[in-house]
């Protein structure tokens, strides 16, 4: 029997949504609504077939939520509001307590609520999408899947920070990694395509996009990952600096006398590829850039690679090998250049890219008998949603009616 699954990422202004039919995965719909809270907030929804977009006053996320199920009806996309049999949520944080997704209760909802405090703006904006569809959609059973809990295996040894230690027992100051999601579906999909168990794979993940993050999976578990406390760590990215020297920040705000949010903005809207480019947070007007002569595009670019190279490195180490890369997000999906250069000289690990194969952005890249597969996979964070609605919230629903 199919389901249809609304797939949900609630952001500050947006709404973006994916309906699916599942288990086959198939996308009925999906869009977005953009500048939530203005007269000028604008819908698009796509079918396969067909495209609807237009500009409409949305003061805010009920009305943005309100708005999307009048226009599905309206435009025939579902007849009746009961044919969602589930929505699932994006939430950005799940602390130590959510290590996998969930069922929506009460209880559930205040703890995402609760954990705000350690993803101020996110988490506060996805508990308030899942509290307007609750009410909207009260027969539908909501699952919140968090970006974190895919990491929430790690061990200790890689997710302490060498502070003093009250920082993590009182104020839960720790690795905790982002991209779960993402990085979850990559995996999978890896070994089936591979056609081998994920058990017996050592697999590093680089989700390049506006963010990025490097993630190494020993045996399906996530064991490391370049995010930290927050997603501002690890490597260069589009406008965030990755990981750098942390007393800059000290010294910077005596010097300037920054706050500590005009760090944060610094940090976080100023830096990676931007900062170093002085072009683009754009890694394709950066690569534009460098191709007509820029020396700090070209810096920028070097940067990226060596950053990720570098933390591709480690994570060889600590899971004794690696059997196979992937790169996933706009830019692991698009840029052969990048990948190029991240595998630049890799022969010694058994690693190396067929160029032709690379440039066509086929989905197996290494070279003909180089021991570690190259894989380029599109991530689909929604179809991963929607799976963990089914897998959390339909079998139970379906075990109950077996049993009653
Ligand atoms: P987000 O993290 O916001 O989801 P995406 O995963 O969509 O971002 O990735 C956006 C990045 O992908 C941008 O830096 C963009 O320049 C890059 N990108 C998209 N298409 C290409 C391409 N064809 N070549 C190089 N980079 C690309």
């Amino acid at each position: 029997m199919s389901h249809k699954i609304m797939a949900i990422n609630a952001g500050s202004s947006s709404l973006k949504f994916q309906l699916l039919a599942m288990p086959q995965g198939s996308v009925i719909c999906q869009g977005l609504i953009e500048r939530i809270g203005m007269s000028d907030a604008q819908v698009t929804i796509k079918t396969p077939a067909q495209k609807w977009q237009e500009t409409s006053p949305v003061a805010d996320h009920r009305e943005a939520v309100t708005l999307l199920l009048e226009k599905l009806l309206g435009y025939h996309i579902i007849t009746s509001l009961q044919e969602i049999d589930g929505v699932g949520h994006r939430v950005a944080h799940g602390g130590e307590t959510f290590k996998d997704s969930v069922r929506v209760t009460d209880e559930t909802l205040a703890e995402i609520e609760r954990l705000a405090e350690l993803a101020p703006l996110h988490n506060p904006v996805n508990a308030l999408g899942i509290n307007v569809f609750r009410q909207l959609l009260p027969d539908a059973p909501a699952v919140a899947v968090f970006d974190t809990s895919f990491h929430q295996t790690l061990d200790e040894s890689a997710y302490i920070y060498p502070l003093p230690w009250r920082y993590y027992a009182e104020l839960g100051i720790r690795r905790y990694g982002f991209h779960g999601t993402s990085h979850k579906y990559v995996s999978t999909t890896l070994a089936e395509k591979l056609g081998v168990p994920l058990s017996a794979l050592r697999v590093v993940c680089c989700h390049l996009g506006n963010g990025s993050s490097i993630c190494a999976i020993k045996g399906g578990w996530s064991v490391n990952t370049s995010m930290g406390f927050t997603p501002q760590s690890g490597v260069m990215m589009g406008t965030r600096s990755g990981d750098i020297d942390p007393s800059i920040l000290p010294w910077v705000a005596q010097r300037e006398g920054k706050t500590p949010q005009q760090l944060n903005q610094l940090l976080n809207n100023e830096s990676g590829l931007l900062g170093v480019s002085g072009v683009s947070s754009d890694y394709r007007d950066v690569e534009q850039a460098a191709a007509s002569g820029n020396r700090r595009a070209e810096l920028a670019l070097t940067l990226f690679a060596e950053r990720i190279r570098a933390t591709i490195g480690s994570y060889i180490m600590q899971m004794g090998g690696l059997d196979a890369l992937v790169f996933t997000g706009g830019i692991g999906e698009n840029s052969a250049r990048a990948r190029a250069a991240i595998c630049h000289n890799l022969h010694f690990l058994g690693l190396a890219v067929d160029e032709e194969k690379n440039q066509r952005n086929a989905n197996f890249i290494q070279a003909e008998n180089a021991m570690v597969k190259v894989a380029v996979i599109n991530t689909n964070e929604e179809l991963m949603i929607a799976r963990d609605v089914m897998r959390i919230a339909l079998a139970e629903t379906e075990t109950l009616a077996v049993s009653a």
